[in-house]
C-alpha cells in the first residue's frame, strides 16, 4: 500500500525566494517602510491586486488584522452588530470584538455554508456590517447574499482566509463583497507562516486602513493610492501597527506563481477523495454550490447513521491507520465550535449548526499530496467507517 505522507507538511518555499532573503539579511532592510520605493511588501500588493483584477491591496499582519482593519475602516461605532456564521474560526467573532463591535451569528447548514432562511431573518436594522466566512473554501451562495445586502446598504466583508483562488461565477472569492481578505499563514494556500492580505475597490476605506495598519507620518505617500484619499486622514486616525514585515513579503513573492497550479493539484485531490468517500453509505461530501469553483486544501464530510460513539469509533479507527480526522463539534476545545467562543457578550444557541458540528469532519488534503497518496486516503476512510458500522463484512466473514 502507498505509504501515508505527513499531511500537514506545507510545500517547500519556491527556491527564487532564497536570493530574495539573502540580499534582506545582507542589507537588514527588513521594514516596509525604510526604502524609497519597491519595498518587497509594496510590490507584493502591486502583483497581488493585479492577480485579484482590483484596485487596492494593503498586505498586513494576518488575515485577523485584515478583518480587525476592515471593520474599523467602516467606521463603525461602537457596539455595532456585525452578522457572521455560526460555523468559522475563532479568529472571526474575535476580530469583530476587537474591532469593539458585536458579533451576532447565524445558522450554516449541513452542506457548510450559510443558511439563506436565517441570515435574513437576523440580517435587521440593527445590523452595520456582514463578516462572509468562506469556511474551509466552501463558498456561500453570494448572489443570495449580495442581494440582501445591497437592498440594506449593509457593506459585506468577505473572510477569504482559506479561499484563495476560489471562483464564484468565474469571479474571484474575495472581490465580490466590498473588502475581500486573505490569510498567508502556514495551512492556507499560501504560505508565510503568517501574514494576511486586504483587497478592495473603494480609495476612501483603503486610506483608512492603510494609516491604521501603521503608516505613521506620511509613510502612505509609499503606496499607489489616489493621494487626495489621505490628506483628510491624516493624524486623525489611531496606528495599530499590523504592518507586514519584507521577510513575509519575499517568501510569498514567488509562491504567488504557483498559485493556479495549487489549486488545480487540490481540487484533483479533494474531487478524487470526494468520490470514494460517497461510495460510503455512512459517509456524504456536500456538493458545491452551481456557481462555484473551488480551491480546496482540505475535506469536510458528514458522517451519516452513526451515533457519537460510532463517530469516535470511526476517528479512532482512522486514526489508526494514519489518517487524522478532527470532528468540529467532538474534539475538545475546537476553535470553530461557536460554543468555545465563550468570550463573546453572549454564546448563542444554534442547534441546527451544532448538529452539524457534531458530525462534520474535517481532514487536512493538501495539494502536494499524489494521486495513489489520496486513494490511500480514501481507502482508509472508507474502510474505517465499514469497520465500525459492519464490522463484520469489513473481515469478509
Ligand atoms: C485561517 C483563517 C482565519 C485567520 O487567519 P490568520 O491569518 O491566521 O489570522 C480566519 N478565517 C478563516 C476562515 C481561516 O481559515
Amino acid at each position: 500500500m502507498t505509504p501515508l505522507p505527513n499531511m500537514h507538511d506545507a510545500e517547500p518555499i519556491p527556491d527564487a525566494a532564497r536570493d530574495a532573503l539573502d540580499g534582506l539579511m545582507r542589507s537588514g532592510d527588513l521594514f516596509r517602510y525604510t526604502a524609497p520605493k519597491d519595498a518587497p511588501v509594496s510590490l507584493l500588493e502591486a502583483e497581488f491586486a493585479e492577480m485579484m483584477g482590483c484596485k487596492f491591496a494593503l498586505a498586513v499582519s494576518s488575515c485577523s488584522a485584515a478583518l480587525f482593519l476592515s471593520l474599523k475602516a467602516l467606521a463603525l461605532p461602537r457596539d455595532a452588530r456585525v452578522l457572521i456564521p455560526g460555523f468559522t474560526f475563532a479568529a472571526v467573532p474575535s476580530s469583530v470584538m476587537h474591532a469593539d463591535c458585536v458579533p451576532i451569528l447565524c445558522d450554516v447548514g449541513t452542506n457548510y455554508r450559510i443558511d439563506l432562511a436565517d441570515f435574513e431573518a437576523k440580517l435587521d436594522d440593527d445590523i452595520q456590517a456582514v463578516i462572509i466566512s468562506h469556511m474551509r473554501g466552501h463558498t456561500s451562495d453570494m448572489d443570495a447574499i449580495m442581494a440582501l445586502c445591497e437592498a440594506r446598504d449593509i457593506p459585506v466583508i468577505e473572510d477569504a482566509a482559506h479561499s484563495l483562488g476560489t471562483l464564484w461565477h468565474d469571479k474571484k472569492i474575495g472581490t465580490i463583497g466590498k473588502i475581500g481578505c486573505f490569510s498567508f499563514q502556514s495551512y492556507k494556500m499560501i504560505n508565510a507562516g503568517e501574514g494576511g492580505i486586504l483587497i478592495t475597490d473603494d480609495a476612501d476605506l483603503v486610506a483608512r486602513a492603510v494609516i491604521m495598519s501603521g503608516a505613521y507620518e506620511h509613510n502612505w505617500k509609499k503606496h499607489p493610492i489616489l493621494q487626495d484619499a489621505f490628506g483628510a486622514w491624516q493624524n486623525k486616525l489611531p496606528l495599530y501597527n499590523l504592518r507586514m514585515s519584507n521577510l513575509s513579503a519575499a517568501v510569498i513573492r514567488p509562491q504567488l506563481p504557483e498559485l493556479d497550479r495549487r489549486v488545480a493539484d487540490g481540487r484533483r485531490n479533494h474531487d478524487h477523495v470526494a468520490k470514494a468517500l460517497n461510495t460510503s453509505p455512512w459517509i456524504d461530501v456536500p456538493e458545491k454550490l452551481e456557481p462555484e469553483t473551488r480551491a480546496p486544501d482540505s475535506l469536510q464530510f458528514n458522517l451519516v447513521g452513526m451515533d457519537d460513539g460510532e463517530v469516535q469509533a470511526f476517528a479512532n479507527a482512522a486514526a489508526a491507520e494514519g489518517v487524522k480526522v478532527q470532528i468540529f463539534g467532538l474534539s475538545t476545545d475546537n476553535a470553530r465550535a461557536f460554543w468555545n467562543w465563550q468570550f463573546m457578550p453572549e454564546v448563542p444557541q444554534l442547534p441546527r449548526t451544532k448538529a452539524m458540528l457534531m458530525r462534520a469532519c474535517d481532514t487536512r488534503l493538501p495539494a502536494r499530496l499524489t494521486p495513489q497518496e489520496c486513494e490511500a486516503v480514501a481507502q482508509i476512510l472508507v474502510s474505517a467507517a465499514q469497520s465500525t458500522m459492519a464490522p463484520a463484512r469489513a473481515y469478509g466473514s
